[in-house]
């Protein structure tokens, strides 16, 4: 039995997301004493596709043809539960990412399996029956989910598991077989980007500012911090609400729920809709000018002042520390 890993790629270089199923997948085979094998759909190169050997993945099998180029849902979930079936895999792993959303249901249906969506734990495992926790209601409740069908998905929220090392030799695959053609039914003619950085979902680091900020014209320093950081922006709602920001920014309950190392938090009050989609992060840093701001309640560290004269010198300082 081996645990089957999709792993997603942005123009062939694999995302930090691969990187963590993989490294989760491992943990799991060493609990369950079992192989890891990766797939990858659409063009990857051998070179990037060997990387995953350092994760852990002792097969990687990579389906590559001009109809993948672009996701896909029903081809990607055709692929997958395709290989499952060929490889006997019992246990498939995805990345609870926009598209592996889409995909894990989809092929959890196709395999008749239990499905995990968005978990954030290794299982506890007896037998059949595997417990594993996720995040519930915008990340303000912990769920458990007993899973206890023979097959099993599991989707993992982006940031819930470090990358770890595990080098071994992998054997690289293709996958060959037909795609039925209703599964290829969309065509997509173009994509556009609506930004080239980091995906705010998976961000290791989010600048994220609100009102405070007054209009769009003072977003120039939000970028700027962002970029000294390699952090992705992101905003509140009344912001996006107000087209300040496009809505792929808003945090919070209505919006993305995002869990990186560290969330800065720039002219944000702290409304409990923005809290339920920042809570899982790991550090919380607070600059407001109000000290009875709510989000002080939640931050590791707080600064009280004004965005305007704290954001400037804090890019002087990343920069000269930075060199
Ligand atoms: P404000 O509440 O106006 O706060 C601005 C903050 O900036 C204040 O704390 C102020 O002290 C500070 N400030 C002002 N000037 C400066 C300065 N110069 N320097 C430093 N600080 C300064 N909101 C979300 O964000 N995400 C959601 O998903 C979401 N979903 C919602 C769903 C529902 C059903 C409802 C009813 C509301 C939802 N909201 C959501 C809205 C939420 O309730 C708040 O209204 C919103 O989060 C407030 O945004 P804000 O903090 O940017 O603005």
């Amino acid at each position: 039995m081996s645990l089957l890993v999709y792993v997603e790629n942005t123009d062939g270089k694999f995302k930090k997301s691969a990187f963590e199923v993989v490294s989760y997948a491992k943990a799991i085979a060493a609990l369950t004493n079992n192989t890891v094998t990766a797939l990858s759909i659409g063009h990857v190169a051998a070179e990037e596709l060997t990387k995953l050997q350092k994760y852990g993945a002792e097969k990687i099998i990579s389906a590559d043809s001009n109809q993948l180029s672009n996701f896909i849902n029903r081809a990607y979930a055709h692929i997958i539960a395709d290989v499952a079936k060929q490889q006997g895999a019992q246990v498939i792993i995805l990345s609870n990412s926009f598209s592996g959303k889409g995909l894990a249901p989809r092929v959890a249906t196709k395999l008749d399996a239990a499905l995990a969506d968005g978990a954030i734990s290794l299982p506890e495992i007896q037998g059949d029956n595997w417990t594993l926790t996720k995040s519930a209601f915008s990340a303000k409740a912990f769920a458990k989910l007993s899973l206890q069908a023979p097959i099993k998905v599991i989707s993992l929220n982006p940031n819930a598991f470090e990358v770890q090392e595990n080098e071994v030799s992998a054997q690289l695959e293709t996958y060959e077989s037909q795609i039925p053609a209703a599964d290829l039914g969309v065509l997509i003619k173009e994509v556009v980007r609506a930004t080239d950085k980091v995906s705010l979902p998976e961000a290791e680091i989010v600048v994220s500012a609100g009102r405070g900020l007054k209009g769009p014209e003072n977003w120039g320093m939000i970028e700027e911090l962002a970029d000294v950081l390699g952090a992705a922006t992101a905003c509140s709602k009344p912001v996006s609400d107000a087209d300040w920001r496009p809505h792929s920014e808003h945090v919070g309950q209505t919006g993305i729920v995002v869990s990186p190392n560290l969330y800065i938090a720039i002219g944000i009050s702290g409304a409990i809709q923005h809290l339920a989609g920042v809570s899982s992060s790991k550090t919380i840093v607070v600059i407001n000018k109000d000290p009875e701001a709510p989000f002080f309640k939640v931050a590791d560290y707080g600064i009280v002042g004004d965005a305007f004269e704290i954001v400037p010198q804090l890019i002087t300082a990343l920069k000269a520390y930075k060199g």
